[in-house]
């Protein structure tokens, strides 16, 4: 069983003061996998003070040695990607091809941020006033188990170009990969203190990021209810908040849709990570008198998904995390059927052939009412829920009929109509035909899908305070 015994304060690799162990699931064995040292109030409070005493002089540095720094982890990072792959498929089942597409961008995070340093003008003049954009001071990174690297880079690398320094609570399910990670980018060879990263968990190491006033602003990437929590607790001391939350995406094929094209679409972006991802289209919206037509696309398509193994190069779907993750599937499919949705494929249970490990079967659900739990809450799982639609208008009202916004589809062949549907909804990012990667365009949610946005110049401002100067000549 591996150990995970160490934390990383102010450039070293230290033993946690805190004492509480946890132990990690195999998804695929059910086994214990590792045993994990969680980091406590104690710790948290050493990494905020080490960072805290970093910033006096990174916050200082100019912009081509913040650029130097970047590139060095951006090289750290990806000088391991093959390991950074296979730890991250193993612990959480994510399959290979998704945890690719997460390293590549985990190490891309750092080009763009340095792309951000070339051409962003942190002087300007306005008037009289000569407006200068500066670090906030210290920022607290907390983030989730569903694509740990990403998060983790992408935040860090945003927050040191703004010339922040931080403290990161990666999810305490996501250990392993911290680890590796954190020897990655210990390796890029960075001063000490400037990014401090604390396992623990988050009613305890999260809750003292939240409280602690030499904390100046927390991104956060996780569930609209803890960021709800976070957003609370840090009202105290006048954080500056990013929230990036759950989501609850629809999908609207509309009437004049290739479903040849549009089927494979809506299952990979439905089921896309297992499922657990916060952009996951799992409300298909498809015209009535296509209903038929789309359960037979739909059936065809799930039955010849691969569910199983994820380090397999060719499996669509692994497990589900944990198996309080597959308890709570389990119980919104059995809800689903309760509240008189018709299971269309998949259902109760695991696949035929997987007699362990958190494997639940593709499921799809027709005939959902709007009223429905399953078409309301984010499932986080591979769970697909198909709704009717009369008229153009009631799609666009069913789309936008909740408390999430993060992303949406629009599918059609009429591409001036599938775009005039796309502008009336509202959602942080919406895609026409297609699922794209825009790593510079900005990425968040309206409604309760979160607060403010990352990823290119709108994230970089996040971390930015403008200061305005102004003097007699
Ligand atoms: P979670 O909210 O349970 O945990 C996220 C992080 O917050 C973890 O590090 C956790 O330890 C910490 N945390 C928990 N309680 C805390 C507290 N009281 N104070 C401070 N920190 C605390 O979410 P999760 O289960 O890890 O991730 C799944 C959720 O994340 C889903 O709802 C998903 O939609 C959302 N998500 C959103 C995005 C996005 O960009 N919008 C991306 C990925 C995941």
């Amino acid at each position: 069983m591996k150990q995970i015994n160490q934390i990383y304060i102010n450039g070293e690799f230290v033993t946690p003061h805190g004492t509480e162990v946890m132990h990690l699931i195999d998804p695929v064995t059910e086994q214990v996998a590792a045993q994990v040292r969680l980091a406590d109030e104690t710790d948290t409070r050493q990494a905020i003070a080490a960072a805290k005493a970093a910033y006096v002089d990174f916050s200082r540095t100019s912009k081509a040695q913040r650029i130097q720094y970047l590139q060095q982890l951006h090289d750290a990072v990806l000088a391991r990607a093959d390991l950074l792959e296979t730890v991250m498929s193993a612990e959480y089942g994510g399959p290979l091809a998704m945890v690719r597409g997460t390293v590549a961008r985990a190490s891309g995070a750092f080009l763009q941020a340095i792309k951000l340093l070339n051409e962003y003008e942190f002087v300007r003049q306005i008037g009289k006033a000569k407006v200068v954009m500066e670090p906030l001071g210290v920022v607290g990174l907390i983030t989730p188990w569903n694509a740990n690297y990403g998060f983790i880079c992408n935040k860090m690398a945003t927050a040191l170009a703004a010339g922040s320094t931080v403290v990161i609570k990666p999810s305490e399910l996501s250990a392993g990969q911290t680890q590796l990670l954190t020897e990655c980018l210990h390796a890029a060879g960075l001063p000490a203190g400037v990014f401090n990263i604390v396992t623990g968990r988050g009613d305890v190491v999260g809750a003292e990021i939240t409280r602690h006033p030499d904390i100046a602003k927390i991104s956060f990437t996780g569930s609209t209810s803890v960021g709800k929590a976070i957003a609370r607790g840090a009202v105290d001391t006048l954080k500056r908040v990013t929230l990036e939350l759950g989501g609850k995406s629809p999908n609207i094929l509309l009437p004049d849709v290739d479903l040849e094209k549009a089927i494979p679409l809506a299952l990979a972006v439905g089921t896309m990570n297992n499922g657990q991802a916060c952009i996951a289209g799992t409300r298909l919206l498809v015209p009535e008198e296509r209903l038929e037509e789309v359960k037979a696309h739909l059936v065809r398509a799930v039955a010849s998904v691969k569910v199983g193994d994820p380090q397999q190069t060719d499996t669509q779907i692994g497990p589900l995390v944990t198996a309080k993750q597959y308890a709570r599937v389990q119980n919104y499919i059995r809800l689903g059927v309760e509240e008189g949705a018709e299971l269309v494929c998949g259902g109760e249970g695991r696949p035929d052939g997987l007699s362990h490990g958190y494997f639940v079967k593709p499921t799809v659900f027709a005939n959902v009412t709007p009223q429905m739990t399953i078409a309301r809450e984010e499932i986080f799982g591979p769970v697909i829920s198909v709704l009717t639609y009369r008229s153009i208008e009631e799609a666009v009202s069913m789309a936008n009929d909740t408390v999430y916004g993060l992303q949406a589809y629009v599918s059609g062949e009429d591409r001036q109509q599938a775009r005039s549907v796309a502008s009336q909804i509202i959602a942080g990012r919406v895609f026409v035909n297609g699922m794209y990667d825009a790593p510079d365009a900005p990425f968040g949610g309206f409604k309760q899908s979160g607060l403010g946005r990352e990823f290119g110049t709108y994230g970089l401002e996040a971390y930015l305070e403008p200061k305005t100067l102004i003097d007699d000549e």
